[in-house]
């Protein structure tokens, strides 16, 4: 990032301290939930592009970087003012997004596999899944997007020290692949499936 770049970052991430300040200032503590709601982001080009919590939501609305595109049907009352709760909002430049921006960690390994087993399919709670070398790391296998999956305790016991071609009956479901914004966008259906308001954005 250049000089420039950074100094304008940084102006940027103060104002929306500032804003951030402000809309907390307002607003009363029963309302932190509703602050924290999921809020779908769209680009200006109207494409799912992430999902923010309500506060931040309304801070890039507050700041004129995004406008409203559906209300949640739920109001704020603020100190003076009554603030409609946004379920969707869209960003009124077009932002460039950057393809994997994810960092490799355990959370995102589940998250991209869904908590689900990547060889016998089980899915579990996040607590009862380990991590697997497809290529065992003591056959030279890396910590990598392409290299872990999500599997259940069972397999990963089965598999152990082997490489698949040698177990008879266990295959991926599918290819790893690092976290993209494909992923990120099923996720997005994942977590807009009941919500109408979300709908018509994610599913074209
Ligand atoms: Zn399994």
């Amino acid at each position: 990032m250049s000089l420039g770049k950074a100094m304008i970052h940084a102006r940027k991430q103060k104002a929306i301290a500032r804003a951030a300040a402000y809309a907390g200032e307002s607003v009363a503590v029963h309302h932190n939930h509703m602050l924290q709601m999921p809020v779908l982001v769209l680009n200006a080009s109207y494409e799912p592009i992430n999902i923010c919590g309500a506060r931040r939501a309304l801070v890039l609305v507050l700041k004129g970087i995004a406008r409203t595109e559906e209300e949640h049907g739920l109001t704020l009352h603020a100190q003076r003012s009554r603030i409609a709760m946004p379920s969707v909002i869209r960003l009124l430049e077009y932002r460039r997004i950057p393809h994997q921006t994810r960092a490799l960690s355990r959370k995102n390994i589940l998250l991209r596999d869904r908590n689900t087993c990547q060889y016998c399919g089980v899915v579990l709670p996040p607590s009862e899944l380990t991590l697997d070398h497809v290529m065992p790391r003591s056959r030279g296998g890396n910590s990598t997007w392409e290299n872990l999956v999500a599997c259940c305790h069972a397999c990963n016991r089965r598999k152990g020290n082997r490489l698949l071609n040698e177990i008879d009956d266990m295959v991926l479901l599918r290819e790893p692949r690092p976290f993209s914004l494909h992923t990120s966008r099923q996720i997005m259906r994942m977590l807009g499936r009941g919500d109408d308001r979300w709908r018509k954005y994610l599913f074209y």
